[in-house]
């Protein structure tokens, strides 16, 4: 972290992922309270930040990271992944590879960020159930292995979208 950054207790989160998984609608959602069914509109900033009120009484700004849809290369480069505090790996429970391709994420994610980085996982379109491909205990087990905290989540139910980030806020202020 930087010093302009804990100054303000700010933090930067980068959200990672396969395409179409939800990055974008679950920042939309948890900023801007908004959910696109078809087209989800192009966060034009490289971040968009959000204050966060903490349990302690604290409050911390979250800059959260989203991608312009490079991820579909799998090119997002290093200046993506320079100086995160936290990371928010997400996957579709309605798509195997979108899972499996996590722990590349994450693999390449510590080759930049180092492994002090904090992480949680969000299964994305829990609403979806009917076509889950991906249990909730594969989710968790694998979670737990890389020490992220797990969330199951949909952006368009509004469902655990406050509850990741506000793990990951309280998380970052504690380490502070
Ligand atoms: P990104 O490429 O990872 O940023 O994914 P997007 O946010 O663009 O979402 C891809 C598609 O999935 C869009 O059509 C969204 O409306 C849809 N989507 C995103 N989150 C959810 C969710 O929680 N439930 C459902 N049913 N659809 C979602
Ligand atoms: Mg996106």
């Amino acid at each position: 972290m930087t010093g302009a950054q804990s100054a303000s207790n700010a933090f930067k989160v980068v959200l990672l992922g396969e395409g179409r998984v939800g990055k974008t609608s679950l920042l939309l959602r948890y900023v801007e309270n908004t959910f696109s069914e078809t087209q989800t509109p192009t966060v034009q900033a490289t971040y968009l930040s959000k204050r966060v009120a903490l349990e302690n009484d604290g409050a911390a700004t979250l800059n959260v990271w989203d991608t312009a849809g490079q991820e579909r290369f799998h090119a997002l480069g290093p200046i993506y992944y320079r100086d995160a505090d936290a990371a928010v790996l997400v996957y579709d429970i309605t798509d195997s590879d979108s899972f499996d391709r996590v722990k590349s994420w994450v693999k390449e994610l510590r080759q930049i960020a180092g492994s002090e980085i904090s992480l949680a996982v969000c299964a994305n379109k829990s609403d979806l159930e009917r076509a889950r491909k991906v249990s909730q205990s594969d989710g968790e087990t694998y979670a737990k292995s890389i020490g992220a905290a797990f969330f199951s989540t949909s952006a368009k139910a509004d469902k655990g979208v406050a509850q990741a980030f506000m793990s990951v806020a309280t998380a970052l202020d504690a380490k502070r």
